[in-house]
């Protein structure tokens, strides 16, 4: 039976953000204590991400912004903007980020997966062509998608976000292309501004983005309805080849980030709505990639519940 990928990797720890921010490596070790405890990394099949290729950082990327932050980085930096704070170890951090989201990609291509979960950090839906932003250096979720299109050769890709902040990045990096289908819940108004129901893609991509706007104080009912009326209807009628994930457990109720309260339980019947649809119309290819998640205890558990249908979902 196909397995279900973990794409980890001690460089991701070494991405320091300094004292007090909440993108911190003890987000990703509170993961690892939490699936370990639960027995699940004893049935996943966990993967030590590769750098990526900077071709696939190129492919989407403007001219410049890989080496720019790259230059930066080794010439000492220590923050692009008050939120995106880097260290000596951000670069192959990244690098890695990306390059683990393609190698489940080809994986879950070749059949040896069903599925993936890419606990990496930095995240990526909030960078731009030419700009970092909010956490992000490049956008793992993007890349991923162009990849696929490119290396893999399918044509219909859809990226289904759930972080609680608005994808800014992921969209305007796909919102002129109408084979890249990009839905996002997310509170709104709320960082980064972006998100509104009216934006829908432009020319060619017009109507391949779904915003769907959370209003604070949204919890697993308020989700669920719209997850299922819009999302899922959304991307069932894109008909996608591959389903990529931008998840981020910042929906949460105890996330300092947010004021929506989605519960684990909420994050679990989410994933069990994508993979039964991706079951449906992908043969299960769905890779997900973390991105946000700030409250330690509501990133584990909720973690636990992603994976946990991940496995139960595997085709
Ligand atoms: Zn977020």
């Amino acid at each position: 039976m196909p397995r279900t990928g973990f794409v980890t990797s001690p460089a991701f720890l070494q991405h320091d953000t300094g004292p007090g921010h909440p993108e911190r490596p003890g987000r990703l070790q509170a993961v690892h204590e939490r699936i370990g405890a639960a027995g699940l990394l004893d049935e996943l099949d966990v993967l030590q991400a590769a750098p990526v290729d900077l071709s696939w950082i190129d492919a989407v990327h403007a001219p410049g912004h890989s080496t720019g932050i790259r230059e930066a980085i080794e010439g000492g930096t220590s923050s692009f903007d008050g939120d995106t704070l880097v260290s000596a170890g951000s670069w192959d951090a990244a690098l890695r980020a990306a390059g683990g989201a393609l190698q489940a990609a080809d994986r879950i291509m070749a059949g040896q997966w069903s599925n993936a979960f890419v606990a990496a950090r930095p995240p990526g839906h909030h960078a731009e062509a030419s700009r970092v932003m909010g956490y992000c250096l490049f956008n793992n979720v993007v890349i991923t998608a162009r990849y696929l299109q490119k290396h893999h050769g399918l044509e219909r890709i859809a990226i289904l976000d759930w972080d609680v902040h608005h994808g800014n990045g992921t969209q305007h990096l796909t919102e002129d292309d109408p084979t890249i289908h990009f839905t996002s819940l997310h509170q709104f108004p709320h960082y980064p501004g972006t998100g509104a129901a009216g934006e829908c893609g432009h020319g060619d991509g017009a109507g391949s983005v779904v915003n769907c706007p959370m209003e604070a104080g949204d919890g697993d009912d308020e989700y669920l309805r719209v997850f299922d009326a819009r999302a899922l209807t959304a991307i069932e009628s894109f008909d996608p080849e591959f389903i990529l994930i931008s998840a981020g457990f910042d929906p949460h109720l105890r996330d300092p980030l947010s004021a929506t309260r989605v519960s684990a339980e909420g994050f679990r019947r989410m994933s069990l709505g994508i993979t039964d649809l991706a079951r449906t119309r992908c043969s299960g290819k769905v890779l997900s990639l973390l991105e946000g998640g700030y409250d330690l205890l509501g990133l584990a558990e909720s973690v636990e519940a992603h994976i946990s249908t991940l496995l139960e979902a595997r085709a």
